[in-house]
């Protein structure tokens, strides 16, 4: 599919804060990794609370046409989430998930090695059930004979949980160390969690390529202890929604900054880059924003549609810039500047 391309377009949506100073410098990444992908063409996009507070809209219908009509891939930068509920607002990012059936989460993360023969000390790969799970909002509060009392019903679906099990024993197959950690709850859970379990584990039956990744299985509580105590045993991890959220965030915090890390969110037929951090309102304004979350989910999506020489391209180019330490924003306990940072990445592309 990848060689049919004669142009790559590429929606470019950097919503609030300092997504619009972090999506121009991942622009300019996949501007530098030239014949190794089709031409490529961008598109500028809108969406966002900022939107919404101007225009009474955060996802406006033509963003969403354009995405899927015109669009092999996009870049979201983050949206600024109001503190309070805000009446007609609901977050973009949530909606186009839904609207693309951009059912997985995929978040790498990567710890730089002082040393580039030696292997990093974190390398793994959180892939997250991004559909269903508590996400449902399912919730109702009644009034019992004890007082107030409040449900929340959580999905667990053979078709959804068999998906991104799939997903997670590819990702694992491309890997040197081809290992899958599937994540549940089962010993309390068995009946939701029990199906989670159940349907990823099938899946190597019916697909033999798949045989060749060994599978492990951890309860979540004791995957976040040992993911803190000994992070190097983890290879590829797949979890339902919930699980999948707090695993990837902990996950973010034995890297050092939110600002390096990137994920896509993917379905069958779109990839969206998304970096994991938001809108950072604390900064926003003063050019001083990271913007390598933002140019390592630009590879992460050339590499998902199969690009794997311009995402390596891109990765290494990020590699030896934090390497070096010269040019690294404040967030890194460096003093460099947003375009500075992109302009060395630019540089070693
Ligand atoms: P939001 O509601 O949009 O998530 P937030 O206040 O939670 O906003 P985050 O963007 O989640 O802010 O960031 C949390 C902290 O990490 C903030 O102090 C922010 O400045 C910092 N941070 C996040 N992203 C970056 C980045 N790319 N570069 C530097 N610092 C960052
Ligand atoms: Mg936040």
């Amino acid at each position: 599919a990848t060689a049919a391309r004669k142009s790559l377009t590429i929606g470019l949506i950097p919503a609030d804060g300092i997504g619009k100073e972090v999506i121009p410098a991942a622009r300019t990444a996949i501007e530098a990794v030239g014949s190794d992908i089709p031409p490529p063409k961008f598109v500028d996009l809108v969406a966002g609370f900022e939107h919404f507070t101007r225009k009474g809209v955060a996802l406006p219908e033509e963003t969403i046409e354009v995405l899927k009509n015109d669009c092999d891939c996009a870049l979201f930068g983050s949206v600024s989430s109001p503190s309070k509920k805000v009446a007609g607002y609901s977050s973009p990012i949530v909606a186009l998930r839904k609207i693309l059936d951009l059912y997985a989460n995929i978040r790498p993360v990567v710890s730089v090695s002082p040393d580039p023969s030696k292997p990093s000390a974190v390398d793994m790969i959180v892939v997250r059930e991004n559909t269903e799970c508590l996400y449902v909002k399912q919730e109702q509060q009644t009034v019992g004979e004890h007082g107030r009392e409040a449900r929340a019903t959580r999905l667990i679906t053979e078709r959804a949980s068999t998906r991104i099990g799939q997903m997670a024993f590819e990702l694992a197959l491309a890997r040197p160390r081809k290992h899958l950690t599937v994540i549940h709850k089962s010993n309390v859970l068995s009946i939701t969690d029990g199906l989670f379990r159940e349907s990823v584990r099938a899946i190597p039956a019916k697909e033999p390529r798949f045989e060749a990744v060994t599978v492990a299985e951890q309860l979540v509580d004791s995957a976040v202890y040992r993911l803190f105590r000994e992070p190097q045993i983890y290879d590829v991890m797949v979890a339902p929604n919930l699980y999948g959220d707090i695993l990837s965030d902990a996950a973010a915090a034995l890297v050092g900054s939110l600002g390096v890390v990137p994920s896509v969110n993917a379905g069958d037929s779109f990839v969206m880059g998304e970096p994991v951090h938001g809108s950072a309102p604390d900064i926003y304004g003063q050019g001083i924003a990271n913007p390598v979350a933002s140019i390592r989910s630009a590879a992460l999506m050339l590499r998902h549609l199969g690009y794997t020489q311009a995402a390596d391209r891109i990765d290494n180019a990020v590699d030896s810039v934090l390497r070096e330490g010269q040019f690294l924003t404040p967030d890194l306990n460096g003093s460099a500047k947003t375009v500075q940072v992109a302009d060395a990445i630019v540089k070693r592309i």
